[in-house]
């Protein structure tokens, strides 16, 4: 797969030769990436799989399983995966049981099948998912075609100099999304790599402070990087 030949595409495929072939943890359908959401808080990938784990071998990952469940086995699973607010965590889980289960069969992926605006607004009403976190479920599932993006990888392009940092989190995502459109076609695979790539970056090399530009890739395109310099 080659990237486009846009400025966003470039940057890409030189973020790809940093950080190598990246790839999301293997879930099933939007209740798993849901519950993925809310078992941790503010932990690495590997504390939030072990909780992911914990949570699939002790419960289950089914709506009925998860309401069976006492609070209490919840939380100590939702305590694996962090310790802020995991009670709350557990009822979390519950609540996003809960609203699974009015669905048909409980199946949150018949939800894909409807229109993205229609489904976007039916994953919001879960625990821990706002817009970004929808597109994300939508993107994963191959059901939208659009650059959904995290905090690390909205961070990263606002300092690359895609959008701009606005008052709120809405306006920043909004003001980047127009750019990206322009940018990156709508191809499922290539977007779900771009999202993977993003937030890698922020995460180890685009820090929220002290961002690392001299082991970064992409330093010579950056709109803060030049502007520090
Ligand atoms: S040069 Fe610095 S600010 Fe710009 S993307 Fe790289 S790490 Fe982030």
């Amino acid at each position: 797969m080659n990237w486009p030949n846009s400025r966003l595409g470039r940057v890409l495929a030189k973020l790809e030769k940093q950080h190598g072939k990246l790839s999301a943890p293997k879930l099933d359908g939007p209740l798993e990436m849901i519950l993925w959401e809310i078992v941790a808080y503010l932990a690495d990938d590997a504390q939030r799989a072990a909780a992911f784990e914990a949570l699939r071998k002790r419960v289950g990952l089914t709506p009925r399983q998860i309401l069976k469940a006492p609070l209490k086995t919840l939380a100590e699973i939702t305590r694996l995966g962090g310790s802020i607010a995991f009670e709350e965590r557990a009822k979390r889980l519950h609540t996003a049981a809960e609203l699974a289960m009015e669905e048909p069969g409980g199946d949150l992926r018949a939800v894909l099948n409807l229109p993205p605006q229609k489904a976007k607004k039916i994953f919001m009403r879960f625990p821990m998912i706002g817009e970004p976190g929808a597109e994300k479920i939508l993107l994963f599932c191959g059901a939208l075609d659009v650059l959904a993006l995290e905090s690390n990888g909205l961070r990263t392009l606002t300092r690359l100099g895609f959008g701009e940092d606005r008052k709120s989190y809405a306006a920043t995502y909004k003001s980047v999304r127009e750019v990206t459109l322009e940018e990156l076609p709508g191809d499922s695979a290539m977007l779900q790599k771009a999202h993977l790539l993003l937030r890698q970056h922020g995460q180890e090399v685009c820090l929220r402070n002290q961002p690392l530009c001299h082991a970064c890739a992409a330093s010579a395109d950056c709109a803060h990087f030049r502007s520090q310099a």
